[in-house]
């Protein structure tokens, strides 16, 4: 039976270090502060944002949820970013996706200033990702690196596979793997034999939304599956990897819940302390 990599356990470790910085900032008259911004009334997205209240209680952040209406206007939504960009309580500012079909997602997301830009996704910050240099990295691969690491999982060297190439999980998964030495393979809906694929992970990244798309036959015995993948079936939330029988194969196995989730806040926090600390230096 695989050993479970339980989001609890490693967020906790994360969430302990993060509040030690924050105590070393108070000290010196800092308090690190995140600004949320919700638009529209999507229940999963008020789960998210609620969570991550709690975490910023937890650890000492300064917080602070706008929540605007779901017919806001693209310019509406821009001057809250820009005033936020220019507030000294906030060092950094979240805008919870995904936005109300109306809204240009990637637009706003220009708008956060690229120093307070939390999540990573601002293309400046893509940009020092894509080239290796420091920057916001974005929470979710962030998380699933530290979980890795915490783990004792070899990267150096493993075959990686990342299924899914979305820019805020995917794709930045894939070129945080490769920064620490795995050889990489990145699949998506055009791969034609995901399980040809999927078999030669040491590492495998499930991040697709499609519930149990990985199933035993599809994951070489031994290997560290982590399921990103959060699916509501039947009022129940479950991954991308069927955990009931892929646990039996694996040597290593993430939850959902309790796994890749609860890192990605424990990330978050981490990136306000890191935004905190340059802002203030
Ligand atoms: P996107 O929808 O942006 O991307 C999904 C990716 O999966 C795309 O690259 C798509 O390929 C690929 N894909 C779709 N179908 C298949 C298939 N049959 N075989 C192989 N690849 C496929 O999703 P996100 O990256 O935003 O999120 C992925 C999942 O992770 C979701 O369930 C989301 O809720 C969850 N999530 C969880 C987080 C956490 O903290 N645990 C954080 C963020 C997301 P193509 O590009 O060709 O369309």
């Amino acid at each position: 039976m695989a050993v479970i990599l339980d989001g609890h356990v490693y967020a906790d470790m994360a969430l302990d270090s993060v509040a030690e910085k924050v105590k070393d900032l108070k000290k010196r008259g800092i308090t690190p502060g995140l600004a949320v911004i919700l638009v529209g009334e999507d229940p999963a997205s008020q789960t998210y944002v609620r969570s991550k209240g709690r975490a910023c209680d937890r650890v000492g952040i300064y917080s602070r949820t706008l929540i605007l209406a779901a017919d806001t206007t693209q310019a509406e939504l821009e001057k809250q970013i820009d005033l936020l960009n220019r507030d000294e309580r906030i060092d950094g500012i979240l805008l919870q996706l995904p936005l109300p079909s109306h809204l240009d997602e990637q637009h706003a997301l220009s708008c956060i200033a690229p120093e307070k830009d939390v999540d990573g996704f601002h293309a400046l910050n893509a940009g020092r990702l894509m080239l290796s240099l420091d920057g916001v990295q974005p929470c979710t691969p962030k998380g699933i690196l530290f979980m890795l690491k915490q783990a004792g999982i070899k990267i150096d060297g493993a075959h990686a596979v990342v299924v899914g190439r979305s820019n805020i999980v995917g794709k930045p998964a894939a070129l945080m793997l490769m920064q620490e030495n795995a050889t990489i393979t990145l699949c998506h809906s055009h791969t034609p034999d995901l399980k040809a694929q999927t078999l030669q992970a040491d590492i495998l990244v499930a991040a697709v939304g499609k519930p149990h798309l990985i199933t035993e036959d599809m994951v070489k015995p031994g290997a560290a599956v982590v399921d990103v993948g959060i699916n509501r079936v039947n009022g129940r939330l479950v991954g991308d990897v069927d955990f009931e029988n892929v646990s039996k194969v694996a040597g290593y196995i993430s939850p959902v819940p309790g796994g890749v989730g609860l890192m990605t806040v424990a990330m978050l926090m981490d990136n306000v302390v890191s935004l905190a600390e340059t802002n203030h230096a």
